[in-house]
């Protein structure tokens, strides 16, 4: 049975950092609607340049841009068994159009769906995003306050540089805050209205917060 998982939690949850995981494991390719849209912008496209436009004020970028970006990536071959989103939908009326898009793709096929929602309080968070690092090089992600290092340090995984996204910053990461709290967080009500919801407390490590979420998955593959 094809396994579809997505991922909703306020920026800053781990999200990111349990896809990467979890997708090596499984095999399950990330689809990280963030670095899709971060990739249309390097490419220079006029739709990169619409997105870059809300995306660098916290906002969401519009649903048309996004659903086309994702029904693109979720049509390719490596999915027909199963993904894990990340990162979409982020509103209800993206729920809605990534509904219409799994009916086109899925036909018949039965599927296995599930919303894993990374629940943290606020106060953890913004101080998760401003010390939050990756590696130009091979995409890790790093925290610079709990791995102990510096601004200057190299990727310990392959020597890369590490860099700070543009939205990072306190006055981006609040402003994505209030986008979370008013656009994402309702969808967390609507997929426990359909039976979908698997809660994941997301202010553990991420070693606990990897084993509780393998054993969700493991419990929803046998199910
Ligand atoms: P992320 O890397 O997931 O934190 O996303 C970075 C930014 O990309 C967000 O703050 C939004 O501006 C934009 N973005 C990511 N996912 C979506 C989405 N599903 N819909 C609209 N915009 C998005």
């Amino acid at each position: 049975m094809k396994q579809e998982y997505i991922f909703i939690g306020p920026p800053g949850s781990g999200k990111g950092t349990q896809t990467i995981m979890l997708s090596k494991e499984t095999g399950f390719p990330h689809i990280d609607t963030g670095s899709l849209l971060r990739e249309e912008i390097a490419s220079g496209s006029e739709e990169g340049k619409i997105a870059d436009s809300f995306i660098s004020k916290g906002q969401l970028a519009p649903i048309e841009l996004v659903a086309k970006i994702i029904k693109n990536r979720l049509n390719k071959n490596d999915c027909k068994n199963g993904f894990i989103l990340d990162g979409y939908p982020r509103s209800t009326e993206q729920a809605e159009a990534l509904d219409k898009i799994l009916e086109e793709l899925d036909g018949n096929n039965q599927v296995n769906f599930k919303a894993f929602y990374f629940d943290v309080s606020e106060d953890k968070l913004i101080e998760r995003l401003v010390n939050r690092r990756s590696c130009s090089n091979c995409g890790a992600i790093f925290n610079l306050k709990t791995m102990n290092m510096k601004e200057t340090d190299k990727c310990p995984k392959c020597g890369g540089n590490l860099i700070r996204r543009n939205d990072d910053t306190e006055d981006v990461a609040k402003k994505r805050f209030d986008t979370y709290f008013s656009q994402t967080a309702p969808l967390v009500d609507l997929y426990r209205n359909r039976g979908k919801l698997v809660r994941i407390d997301a202010s553990l490590s991420i070693d606990e917060i990897h084993k509780n979420l393998t054993g969700a998955i493991k419990e929803n593959v046998n199910s």
